[in-house]
């Protein structure tokens, strides 16, 4: 299940007289930074050429302190990177390894780097994760409702000993601990975040897209199989989420959904390519076209942006909110 760290296990004084460069200010950038700034952490915030990367606008209005990426690496204890992902090795050998010191943290919120060793960090710095399980809006929204994200740390360099304790009190300072921190590995952090994206993420939206298209194809109105497409996930997600799935199917569902869910259910769903993707993830397949797609330009999502956004189903989606709102 994993030990599970709630707020007092955790101290956060160990952050108490240190400085942590939150490097890129985008969605946990903002969320994150923030979130500690209100934890009473002395957190500053590094940007990327101010001619190319528009975030530091944002985080100056902020009320951050905002410097070169090179210029927060020397004034912070904790680097912490929350820069996209395949963008991180060029900022890292450009503007962030020659100015790591002995008994730096270096810190991330993806293991993606680290695992796939296009990061590889000096031995003299401890090498840690926190991830929130939520896009920083999220995480941002909880804080601040005196709740949190259940997140996770790992730690895959402890030159200091305290690696753990630095980890976890940047979850606190995030609110995270204060619903539960579990500890993870790098690896599982990382190949368990791509598998999730490719086939809950990637399975849920290729869902709405089928059922969109077969429904339309059979002559329904289009506004109605929007609604069945995509709409009515939201009520089964957040039940089963608070009760369960048998509780949901026994109780709240109706007995013919409750037929409809146990016979052809599995009937949509194919295992065996789930179990290939999970393959081709812990081999590195995905990280490897990953990293190809985005250092050759990100053709193949260029391409299909342009045809899923010219789509049928995204009208008729525009025009079912506009006409619907979000009831
Ligand atoms: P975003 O894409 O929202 O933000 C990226 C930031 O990096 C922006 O400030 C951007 O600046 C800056 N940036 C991008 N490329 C460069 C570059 N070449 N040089 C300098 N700065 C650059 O990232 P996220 O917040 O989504 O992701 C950050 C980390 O958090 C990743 O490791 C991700 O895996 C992890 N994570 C993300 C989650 C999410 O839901 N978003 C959830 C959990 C973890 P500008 O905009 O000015 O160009």
């Amino acid at each position: 299940f994993g030990e599970i760290y709630r707020d007092e296990d955790v101290d956060i004084s160990v952050l108490h007289g240190k400085t942590i460069a939150i490097i890129g200010y985008g969605s946990q950038g903002k969320a994150q930074g923030k979130s500690l700034r209100d934890s009473g952490i002395n957190v500053i915030v590094g940007v990327g050429d101010r001619t190319v990367h528009n975030s530091w606008k944002d985080a100056e209005a902020d009320g951050f302190a905002v410097y070169d990426i090179e210029e927060a690496v020397k004034k912070a204890d904790i680097v912490h990177i929350l820069l996209q992902d395949p963008a991180q090795p060029a900022v890292y050998y450009s503007s962030i390894h020659a100015h790591l010191r002995p008994g730096q943290t270096l810190s991330f919120a993806h293991g993606f780097a680290i695992l796939y060793g296009t990061i590889k960090p000096p031995k003299d710095v401890d090498v840690i994760l926190f991830v929130p399980n939520g896009p920083g809006p999220v995480v941002r929204r909880k804080f601040k409702e005196g709740s949190g994200i259940y997140g996770a740390v790992a730690v895959d360099q402890d030159v200091s000993g305290h690696a753990a304790a630095t980890a976890l009190a940047i979850a606190k300072g995030v609110g995270s601990t204060r619903v539960g921190t579990i500890k993870l590995s790098f690896q599982h952090e990382t190949e368990g975040d791509n598998f999730e994206e490719q086939v809950l993420y990637g399975g849920a939206i290729q869902l709405m897209r089928s059922i969109y298209k077969v429904m339309t194809d059979n002559g329904y109105p289009a506004s109605f199989a929007y609604a069945k497409a995509v709409r009515s996930i939201r009520s089964i997600i957040d039940d089963i989420d608070e009760v369960g799935v048998e509780e949901y199917l026994t109780r709240r569902a109706s007995r013919t959904c409750e037929f409809a869910v146990r016979t052809s259910g599995p009937r949509v769903i194919n295992e065996d390519a789930i179990q290939q993707i999970f393959e081709e993830t812990e081999k590195g397949i995905f990280a490897r076209n990953w990293l190809n797609e985005f250092n050759l330009g990100m053709p193949t999502l260029n391409r299909t942006r342009r045809t899923w956004a010219d789509s049928d189903m995204e009208r008729t989606g525009k025009l079912f909110r506009d006409k619907f709102g979000m009831s």
